[in-house]
C-alpha cells in the first residue's frame, strides 16, 4: 500500500512543516492520500505577512516582467500535466480526461493573463478647466486572500492568481480541504520558476479556523472568494468588520429551456453533457429543464436514455467511465434526500434515482424526474449531483419567467431555431450568462459573473482583470 503523501505550506517562498494535519481521502475509494496542514490563524498570518512584504517590490517589477513567470509558470505545468491531472483525479474524482482538459485550460488561463501585461490601460479624461489633465491609473489592490472550492480546484487557482499578479497583488491561497493536493503541486511547480519570495503563498486548512483567519484579517485587501452562498455570506461579515474588497463567485440553478422548434439531438446531447460532466457539481451546468409540451414525451424519453447509457465508477480503477464519485458523503446525501423529497412531493422517477452500490466510494446513479413543479426544492434550490429535473411548460414567457424566478442568477441556456425566441431569451432571463443552443463552458476572455445570490463581481477578461485594481484619478493642473 502506497504511504500517504505529507504536504507543508508554500509561504514566503519556502515550504514549511506543519503542527497539525487534516487528512484527504479518495471519493472514488477512502483511500487515504494525504496528510495536509490544518493551519492556525497564526499560519495565515505569517502567510499574509509575507505577502504584505513581497508587494511593493512585485508592483514596482514592469507588467511584462510579471507576466513572464505567468508564461513559465503554464510551460511547467503543460510539461507535467498526466501528474497533475492524476493528483486532481485522485482526490476529486472526475474522469482523467476532464482532469487533463482542466491542467491544459490552466496553463492556457495563465498564459491569457499573462499577455495582458502589456495591455492594463488606465485614462486620460477630459477636464472643465483650461490648464488640467485628469489622468485615471489603475493600481493594484496590495495582498489577496483567494479561497477555493473543490470542483476545479486546479482552474480556479490561476482564476485568481494569474490576474492578481499581473496586476501587481500579491496572493494567499487556501484550497478546499478536500482537495488541497493539487494546490501544493501546483506551489511544487511555482517555486521552480523563481518568483520572487512572497508573492504566491499556500496556506491549506479548515473553512472555520484558516479561511475564517484569512477574511477576518485586517492584512487583506480583497477576498477573492469561489464557493457555496451559504460561506459567501460567512465571508461578507467579516469584510464588512475591515471594509474588505470581495469578489464572489457563488451557486447556480442553472435552467435550460428547450422549445418545441429546438434540434433536440443537440438539446438532449448537450443538457446530458452537462448534467454528468463532473457528476454534476458544476456550478453553471444545467440545474433544472424547461421543456415546451409539444417536444416533452419525446425529450424525457431520449434524455432518461442517454442518462442511463451513462458509464460511471471509480475513474482510475476504470479509464472508460464517463463519471466520477461525488466529492464527499455529504454529497451523496443532499442528492439523495433532495431525490426522495421531490418524489414525495410528486416528481416521477424515469431512471435513477439510488445510490450506486460500487463497495467504496461515493456512486449516485444518473437520474430523471419529470412531473417537477416550481414549488418543489428540486427546482430551485442548487442540487450539485447528476440529478436533472424537468418541467413542462406551454410557452417562452411561462419558462423565463419560471427561469428568473429563483435566488441564483449565474447561468442559463436555451435550444431554439427562432431568431425570435433566441432574443426574447437574451433581452429577458435575468443571469449573467446565456448559452444558446449549447451548455457551460464559459470562453476565458468572456465574463463570469452572476446576479442575484449567485455572487457579486466576476472572473475572466478584461473586467476581470480589473477587479483585481482600484483606481487612482489624478488632477494635474499646470
Ligand atoms: P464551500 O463554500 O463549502 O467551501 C469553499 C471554500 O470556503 C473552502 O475552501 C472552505 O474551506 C472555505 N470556507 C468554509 N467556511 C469558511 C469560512 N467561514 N470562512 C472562510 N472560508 C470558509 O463550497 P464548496 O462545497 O467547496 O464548493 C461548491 C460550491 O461552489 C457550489 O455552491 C458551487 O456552485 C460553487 N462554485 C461556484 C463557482 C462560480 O464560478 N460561481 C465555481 C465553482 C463552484
Amino acid at each position: 500500500m502506497t504511504q500517504p503523501t505529507i504536504y507543508q505550506n508554500y509561504i514566503n517562498g519556502a515550504f514549511e512543516a506543519a503542527q497539525q494535519h487534516l487528512e484527504v481521502f479518495n471519493p472514488a475509494n477512502q483511500a487515504l492520500l494525504s496528510r495536509v496542514p490544518a493551519s492556525s490563524s497564526d499560519d495565515v498570518e505569517r502567510a499574509l505577512d509575507a505577502a504584505r512584504g513581497a508587494q511593493k517590490g512585485w508592483a514596482a517589477t514592469p507588467a511584462v516582467e510579471r507576466a513572464a513567470f505567468l508564461h513559465r509558470l503554464a510551460n511547467k505545468l503543460r510539461d507535467n500535466v498526466a501528474h497533475l491531472a492524476r493528483t486532481i483525479t485522485e482526490e476529486q474524482g472526475k474522469i482523467s480526461g476532464l482532469a487533463e482538459v482542466e491542467v491544459n485550460f490552466t496553463a492556457d488561463y495563465l498564459d491569457y493573463m499573462a499577455e495582458w501585461g502589456r495591455r492594463i490601460e488606465g485614462e486620460i479624461i477630459q477636464s472643465d478647466r483650461p490648464k488640467e489633465n485628469i489622468f485615471l491609473f489603475r493600481k493594484p489592490l496590495g495582498v489577496v486572500a483567494g479561497i477555493l472550492p473543490w470542483n476545479f480546484p486546479f482552474f480556479l487557482i490561476a482564476r485568481k492568481m494569474a490576474p492578481a499578479l499581473v496586476t501587481g497583488n500579491t496572493i494567499v491561497i487556501k484550497p478546499s480541504e478536500e482537495t488541497p493536493n493539487n494546490c501544493f503541486e501546483f506551489a511544487r511547480l511555482l517555486d521552480e520558476v523563481d518568483l520572487p519570495k512572497g508573492v504566491f503563498n499556500v496556506v491549506s486548512g479548515t473553512g472555520a479556523e484558516a479561511g475564517n483567519a484569512l477574511t477576518a484579517s485586517q492584512q487583506v485587501d480583497m477576498i477573492s472568494f469561489t464557493g457555496s452562498v451559504e460561506t459567501g455570506s460567512r465571508i461578507m461579515a467579516n469584510a464588512a468588520n475591515n471594509i474588505t474588497k470581495l469578489n464572489l463567485e457563488l451557486g447556480g440553478k442553472a435552467p435550460a429551456i428547450v422549445l418545441d422548434d429546438a434540434d433536440l439531438d443537440l438539446a438532449v446531447n448537450a443538457i446530458r453533457s452537462s448534467r454528468i460532466i463532473n457528476t454534476g457539481q458544476v456550478c453553471n451546468c444545467a440545474e433544472r429543464v424547461y421543456v415546451q409540451r409539444g417536444v416533452a414525451d419525446e425529450f424525457i424519453a431520449r434524455i432518461a436514455n442517454a442518462m442511463e447509457a451513462t458509464r460511471y465508477g471509480d475513474p482510475l480503477a476504470d479509464s472508460n467511465v464517463e463519471m466520477g464519485p461525488m466529492i464527499n458523503r455529504a454529497g451523496l446525501d443532499k442528492v439523495a434526500q433532495m431525490v426522495e423529497t421531490a418524489r414525495g412531493n410528486g416528481a416521477v422517477l424515469i431512471t435513477g434515482g439510488n445510490v450506486a452500490d460500487l463497495g467504496a466510494g461515493f456512486h449516485y446513479q444518473p437520474t430523471v424526474l419529470a412531473g417537477c413543479s416550481e414549488d418543489m426544492a428540486i427546482m430551485r434550490q442548487e442540487i450539485f449531483g447528476p440529478v436533472l429535473p424537468i418541467q413542462i411548460i406551454d410557452t417562452l414567457d411561462e419558462a423565463i419567467a419560471l427561469a428568473n424566478d429563483c435566488e441564483y442568477g449565474l447561468t442559463s441556456s436555451i435550444y431554439t431555431r427562432s431568431l425570435n425566441n433566441a432574443m426574447q431569451a437574451c433581452r429577458e432571463l435575468d443571469f449573467g450568462e446565456t448559452y444558446i443552443n449549447r451548455e457551460n463552458f464559459e470562453a476565458m476572455q468572456g465574463f463570469h459573473a452572476g446576479v442575484r445570490k449567485s455572487g457579486i463581481g466576476g472572473a475572466d477578461g478584461k473586467h476581470g482583470l480589473y477587479e483585481y485594481t482600484h483606481s487612482h484619478v489624478v488632477y494635474l493642473e499646470a
